[in-house]
Formats: C-alpha cells, structure tokens, sequence
C-alpha cells in the first residue's frame, strides 16, 4: 500500500501533459524570455514551460527548433479552405480579414465555424455594405456603382446601418478601403468614424489615393476627432518613396498620444483588382508604367493594350512599385507590424499571401539582418494581439507564449525558414515550418498540413 502511494505520484506525472515540445528555443516577445526549455500543453492550453523534463502523450523534439508564439495576420483577405492551408504553412494561426472587411458579419463567421484550420475573423466592412447597398457588380471590391457614384443621403444610411450591425454582431473594428470608393467624400468617411467610436472599435483603413501625407492627414485627423484607435494597411505600399516622411508623421502622432498602428508586407510588388479605382486614370500612361504591371495568370509584364484588355475582363495584377530599401526600413521600424495583405485563388495570387512570414524570418532576419528575431516575432504575433485586446477578450490570451495562454504555437528552422513562392507561381508553401499547433491541436506536423484538423476558432469583438 505503502509503496502504491508512492509510485502514484511519478505515475500521474508520467503523461501529464497532452502535447510536451521539448528543448527548443522558447521565444516570448512579451516577457523577453528567449532560453532552452520544455513546453506542456494542455487541452488548449500552454500549462508549463519548464527547465525540467516534462512528459506528454505526445512528445516532440523541438531541439535546434525556434518556438515561438503563433503569427497573427491582420490582414487576410482570402479566407479559405485553400487560403488557410498556405496560412498554417507559414506559421500562422490566426487570419483576419480587417482592411475589406465582410458583410454580414454573423453570417461570415458562422460558414467557417468548426470548419477552419487555424482562427479566423473580420471587421465590419464599408467596402462590401456600400456595394450591397448601391449594387455594385464587383466581387471583393467596388467595380461601378460604388466606386463612380456619390451615395445619395438614403443610401449613405443604409450603409450606416449595414457596419452598425456588422460592429453590433461582433466584427472587429471598422474595415475600410476609401481608395476603392473615391466617391465616399470627406463628409461620409468622417461620419463612418464616428460610427465606430460610438462601438468604440477600432478602424482599419487602406487611405485615400494620391499623396501619402495628404491621406495620413484625413485619416488621422478624422480618428483625432471621433476618437477612434486608426490602423493604417499596408504603409509599405502606400508611402513607397515617402516610407521616412510616413513613419515620421506616425512617430509624431502617437508621441501626441494617439493610438495610430501600421502594418507592412515583405514584398516589393502590390496587387490589387485591375478593374478597381486603383486603376481610374492609367488609360494614358507612358508604356514604362504599363512594364511594371505583371499578370499572375501568364506571367506576363503589360503593355497599353493588355492593360485595357484585362481591366475590361478584371482580375489581380501585381504591381512593382517599391524598393527593398523602403521595404526594409518598414519592417524595421519598431511601431511596424506584419501583415501579409493576402489574396489567392485557385493557385494564383500574390506571395504575400503564401510566404510572408517565412520570407521576414528568412530574408529580412537571417539574411538581410535588417531587424531581430525576437523583433520579427513581436511584430507578427503579440503586436496584432495588442492591436485588437481591447475590443477583443480572446487576443489576450494569443501572441504570446506563457502559461495560461493559447497554445497556438510555431515550431521552425530558423536556418531554413524562406518563402519559396514567386510571382509565376504562387501555389508554392514556405519551407521551415516543422509544426504548427491551433488551440493546442497541430495543425502542421513534421513539416506537412494535418489534413481535416479543423481547431480554428472565431475571434470577434465583444
Ligand atoms: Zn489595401
């Protein structure tokens, strides 16, 4: 008896853990801990991290293995089955659509729930509710009515109300991409502000056309005035040559108190639809702007006459507008986050969407050493989370590797970790990932996708 009673607790001990990651380099950008330690999961859960041996139903050797807090990609368009697959294999564990945004939103979230690999959410988007609204024909964005004509006042309303709603069914913040809506003058923007610091969410924004600091200086001064958190996409392609005089107003801005975020992709290319008000205006350009133009399904660079062809057809096209040294002064400025701006579509699309993460570990950290792992972890896990927490409960416990957190964890190579998409061909998954784990069920394991594994979860607003 007397030696059952001993032998019962080393027994317990045995398998107490579900998942054990063990001897792998623990990367915590909150706490700073970058040390050899063991992890034990628990159901969903980060339970330990420990110097001690730990023991669990299954264990992995994560030795010479990075272990770091699974990426959280703000900006996410694509949102499927096939988007999700390329999304795990790039560390990412939580995917969410909040420039465009969707509505409805209730009806969204409830078509991926139970169904998802890795977490997903979306803001309430201006762009979809003033296509529904005004019968636009375009798919993600604005095509003729939403983007030629000014919304009558009855229309504006109705738009109002279909974000209220989104915001009122959980949508996380405000989306919205005003380049894409030229006609939404500075009266109806403003009032959308206002709108959402009445949910007190806040709003992610592809800014106006034309000048960087001329659309910084709308934005910013519209959360300035309605009190609203901003978030501006993608700074890397909407300042380009102006990257220092961007970040300088952002500095300035958030030193005044202001909280003003930005994200940046690692590529030096943009893409977005041809047909789309991006494009109002290119009739006429020199054919050396027409060069910079590629079309992913051929992979051809454009001329006037294929531009015209396929802007009438309508698709993605990527375009080469900025330089690895804008790039790299993006990404490493300390109030920059990463975020992919992914699209893909049956194989075809943008590597931003593909490769992201991998190429700012690979490139950007290893090879370039334009910033730190731990910075480059921080950036694409709990500087998103950050972003969101205050409107959503869930991101407090993501981003971050401690225990009690989510156990949304990537497992990589930081020898090996690279994007291995091109332009040609997008259908290509980042190389380096060994394993990748959602609410503690992986999601990648030895470096393939677990095929069915379906643990991802809605993140909204509440
Ligand atoms: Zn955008």
């Amino acid at each position: 008896m007397r030696f059952l009673l001993l032998l019962l607790p080393s027994l317990v001990a045995a398998q107490n853990y579900d998942v054990v990651l063990r001897g792998g380099r623990v990367m915590d950008p909150e706490s700073g801990l970058d040390a050899v330690r063991n992890v034990g999961i628990r159901g969903k859960k980060i339970a330990s991290i420990s110097s001690n041996q730990l023991r669990g139903k299954v264990e992995i050797d994560a030795s010479g293995l990075v272990v770091a807090p699974g990426f959280i990609d703000l900006h996410q368009h694509s949102q499927t089955p096939e988007a999700y697959r390329y999304k795990a294999m790039d560390g990412v564990t939580t995917a969410l659509e909040l420039e465009a945004g969707v509505s409805p939103v209730s009806e969204w979230y409830a078509a991926r729930e139970g169904k998802a690999p890795i977490n997903f959410g979306a803001s309430s988007g201006h762009i979809p509710a003033r296509m529904a609204v005004m019968h636009d024909s375009g798919t993600l964005l604005p095509r003729d009515a939403a983007m030629n004509r000014v919304a009558t006042p009855a229309e504006q309303k109705l738009i109002e109300a279909a974000v209220a709603k989104g915001l009122d069914e959980g949508g996380l913040g405000m989306g919205m991409g005003i380049t894409y809506t030229p006609t939404a003058g500075a009266d109806e923007i403003l009032s959308l502000f206002y709108l959402a610091a009445k949910f007190k969410r806040p709003v992610f924004v592809h800014m106006r056309a034309g000048d960087v600091v001329t659309s910084m200086q709308e934005v910013i001064t519209d959360a300035a005035a309605a009190g609203v958190p901003l978030h501006i996409v993608h700074m890397n392609s909407a300042a380009t040559a102006k990257t220092p005089q961007a970040l300088r107003m952002l500095e300035g801005v958030r030193a005044r108190g202001l909280d003003v975020t930005t994200e940046a992709y690692p590529y030096t290319a943009s893409m977005t639809e041809i047909a789309s008000a991006a494009y109002s205006g290119w009739e006429d350009r020199p054919p050396e702007d027409y060069a910079k133009l590629l079309w992913p399904p051929t992979g051809e660079r454009l001329t006037r006459e294929s531009f015209e062809r396929y802007r009438k057809q309508g698709g993605f096209v990527a375009q080469f507008g900025n330089t690895e040294e804008m790039i790299r002064m993006a990404l490493a400025h300390p109030f920059v986050m990463v975020a992919s701006d992914g699209i893909i579509e049956n194989g075809i699309g943008h590597p931003r969407a593909v490769g992201t993460y991998a190429r700012v570990l690979g490139k950007y950290v290893r090879e370039d050493k334009a910033l730190s792992l731990m910075d480059a972890i921080r950036k694409s896990s709990l500087m998103p989370a950050q972003r969101l927490e205050a409107m959503s409960p869930q991101m407090r416990q993501k981003g971050r590797l401690k225990v009690g957190a989510d156990a949304d964890i990537g497992i990589f190579d930081p020898g090996l970790v690279i994007d291995k998409v091109t332009f040609q061909n997008a259908a290509q998954y980042s190389q380096g990932f060994r394993y990748v784990l959602v609410e503690g069920t992986f999601v990648v394991r030895e470096g393939r996708l677990q095929e069915g594994a379906a643990p991802g979860e809605g993140i909204r607003a509440r």
